[in-house]
């Protein structure tokens, strides 16, 4: 059973350490307090309750914290586990201390039902957004390390679900925030329980060697020591195996026993400035042999949590590799304790954290997305879950929604059935209105009735995504669209006859997709309804076709445009002839003008058909494309052929699809990095807005055939607030 004497004392070494003039009285008042209030309270082991918040005040002590840390430290379990509340601590200590134990507290009561990669992320920012004061989260990983460390008294099963948390949520966080030191001692107390039998062989491989390593290091560690005295470097040196999961880690990716293993010990070589850094890499190259290219100088471009260093790894005439790593002290604490170290010199250890700060720390966990070709991208994002809210299914999903949004941003999140058939909300399992606020970490029930009237306009107003937004008015929308197309079209029809246009030319094989294109609608029923709908006016969608349409009916009275193709028709006792011209053979026609048609933009792999044009041979269609209905009118029908791909490796296929979309801030940056990371050429890249918070993206890129334009497709429909993709059509 452990003392609380040897704790405390110890804290309070751990605090005077660093901060002398610490206010001990009100450190001693808060462990008083804590100690009352537990009292009837012990830990698995059976020794008093208080160890464990004099346990996680010191390692927030040796983070560097300050006093309001400290005192959040001792009493962070007190509104959890007995009858105080945030009142009672304002009141005592202060109100920044009750809050920093109200936020740990909330962590606290997240509950991780999920293990899936996808969702990680997420529930990582979550647990950012949800503190808002950093100190927060760094109360809560020393809790967890703590509880890590006393791991042995708990259950199997609460040891394996508790490592597992600790993999995916705590050490990964720890890592983010640069505090290398906690992020290990975190990984190798979960391995023991995640895989014992692995642990126990590394460990005891490493102890069977100990005396040899020790050996070992001592000699390299005094030849570096040696020549640095020689010169006159002042320095701290010391090797060190590196930490169990990061060599378990390396051996499992890279399938390798331990007798295989690269690099088992690191040297550090401490210094007093950043010239005696590279001063010092220098000697070492002198010293040793270099391993090529693995000198990495993160002094001049430091990773994205901070960290800095310059790693080297060399082989002496022991033929041992081992890495070299070189750094200031001040580097030294920002890769041991990371963002606390940051916070220690930029605070003086006083004081509040400013707002300025949580701007750096959502930065920088912003800016460690793991991909390559989006990171850029994603950089030049900020305050992302700013304007994020993070909630759970009943089933333990998460998520993500505009900040401040309602159960009907919720609904509609999870499928537009849902929304369109709510009755009320759970939150947290209390009923609620269904126009209140979520939180972080809120549990969400949507409750449904087939006999639901469909959403009311009012949601209009109180919802606060636009995806909420748009199915709502979808629903509208399609209740009537029947109604709205009639009077849409009677409404563009007269408009058409006032200004002396022909209706004939809507339904023109090639005109038409133009005056679609230029409308930005995939079909005219859609223009009707818009129309109908009042989100577009009949004159202004006349007003910006009608200059094509002049254009073409002048096109057509124009006796010279009209060339008849030549036509040889095929001897059928001659060989058939197979000349592709662009890629494609037209059956019966030797030879003759291929273009593809802009409506559908055609590409290996489609079925198509051509149709012969007026003077411009024979344009290719998809077999699918509105366009090619013509071919079953009788009057038309002679002019439609088929023709099919000459599967020869041809150029790449220009071709065009739109996206549609939910309008949000960044979304052409993703869909341009998307595309670049899809390795295709873009020609082009235009966004267009339309009315209910819709853009409409148009893309026109190279592609060699439909596989390879498959899978862009699905890589764009990927994007967060991506509704479709669609073959140009128009
Ligand atoms: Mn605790």
């Amino acid at each position: 059973m452990e003392s609380f004497q040897e704790h405390y004392d110890s804290m309070i070494d751990a605090i005077t350490r660093y901060m002398p003039g610490a206010n001990m009285e009100l450190i001693d008042k808060a462990v008083n307090y804590a100690n009352e209030k537990h009292k009837f309270q012990k830990r698995k082991d059976g020794s008093p309750y208080i160890i464990h918040p004099l346990s996680v005040a010191e390692i927030v002590a040796e983070m560097g914290l300050d006093t309001d840390a400290i005192l959040g430290a001792l009493l962070h379990d007190c509104i959890e586990d007995t009858d105080a509340s945030h009142d009672d601590i304002a009141k005592l200590f202060s109100p920044t201390v009750a809050e920093l134990v109200e936020g740990v507290t909330k962590l606290t009561r997240v509950e991780f039902t999920t293990h899936e990669q996808e969702q990680m992320e997420n529930l990582r920012k979550m647990f950012m957004a949800m503190s808002k004061d950093i100190r927060v989260v760094l109360i809560k990983i020393a809790d967890r390390l703590h509880n890590m460390r006393t791991m042995q008294y708990q259950t199997p099963a609460k040891q394996i679900s508790k490592s597992r948390e600790t993999m995916d949520i705590y050490a990964p966080l720890a890592h983010r925030l640069g505090m290398q030191k906690l992020k290990w001692e975190l990984e190798d107390i979960a391995l023991q329980y995640l895989d014992p039998a692995g642990y126990n062989e590394l460990m005891s491989y490493l102890k069977a060697h100990e005396e040899q390593d020790k050996a070992f290091m001592n000699v390299i560690q005094g030849t570096i020591k040696d020549r640095l005295a020689s010169v006159g470097i002042h320095n701290t040196t010391y090797g060190r195996i590196k930490h169990v999961y990061s060599i378990y880690r390396k051996m499992k990716a890279q399938n390798k026993t331990l007798e295989e293993m690269y690099d088992l010990y690191a040297f550090r070589v401490i210094v007093d400035s950043i010239p005696d850094c590279y001063n010092v890499l220098g000697h070492i190259h002198d010293l040793f042999n270099l391993v090529p290219g693995r000198f990495k100088d993160y002094i001049s471009t430091p990773k994205p949590n901070m960290y800095q260093s310059l790693h080297t790894t060399v082989i002496g005439k022991q033929g041992i590799p081992f890495e070299v790593q070189i750094r200031t002290w001040e580097m030294h604490e920002t890769a041991e304790y990371g963002i606390a170290a940051h916070w220690k010199y930029k605070q003086g250890g006083q004081g509040k954290g400013e707002e300025k700060d949580f701007e750096w720390v959502r930065r920088l966990l912003e800016s460690q997305q793991d991909t390559d070709a989006e990171d850029y991208v994603n950089s030049l994002k900020i305050d992302m879950f700013d304007d994020e809210v993070f909630v759970f299914t009943p089933k333990g999903k998460i998520v993500s929604l505009p900040a401040r949004s309602t159960p009907i941003d919720f609904a509609y999140a999870i499928h537009s059935g849902v929304g369109n058939s709510m009755v009320g909300a759970k939150v947290n399992n209390r009923i609620v209105n269904i126009d209140s606020r979520l939180s972080n970490g809120d549990i969400v029930e949507i409750l449904t009735s087939k006999n639901s009237r469909g959403p009311s306009r009012d949601w209009l107003t109180i919802c606060k995504s636009n995806q909420a937004r748009t199915k709502i008015k979808q629903w509208f929308k399609k209740e009537k669209r029947e109604e709205n197309i009639l009077h849409g079209r009677s409404s563009f029809e007269a408009e058409m006859k006032r200004l002396n246009l022909p209706l004939s030319s809507l339904n023109h094989p090639d005109l038409s997709p133009q005056l679609l294109q230029k409308l930005s609608f995939g079909s005219w029923d859609d223009m009707y309804a818009a129309i109908g709908y009042g989100g577009l006016t009949a004159t202004k969608a006349v007003g910006r076709i009608r200059d094509d349409i002049t254009r073409s009916v002048k096109t057509q009275q124009d006796p010279a445009s009209v060339i008849p193709v030549k036509i040889v028709k095929d001897d059928p006792n001659a060989v058939k002839s197979r000349h592709a011209v662009n890629g494609v053979i037209v059956e019966d026609i030797d030879s003759c003008m291929i273009k593809f048609a802009k409506c559908c933009t055609p590409v290996p792999g489609d079925d198509i058909i051509g149709f012969i044009t007026k003077g411009f041979g024979v344009s290719i269609h998809r077999c699918d494309c509105p366009n090619t209905s013509g071919r079953f009118d009788p009057k038309q029908s002679g002019r439609w052929v088929r023709v099919h791909w000459a599967n020869e490796d041809s150029q790449p296929f220009e071709t065009t699809l739109e996206l549609e979309c939910h309008t949000r801030d960044g979304l052409l940056l993703d869909v341009a990095s998307t595309m670049s990371s899809s390795r295709v050429r873009v020609k082009e890249l235009s966004g267009k807005d339309l009315p209910e918070e819709r853009t409409i993206f148009t893309i026109r890129f190279e592609v060699k055939d439909t596989a390879e334009l498959d899978a862009v497709r699905k890589r764009l429909l990927n994007i967060r607030d991506v509704i479709s993709t669609r073959r140009g059509q128009n």
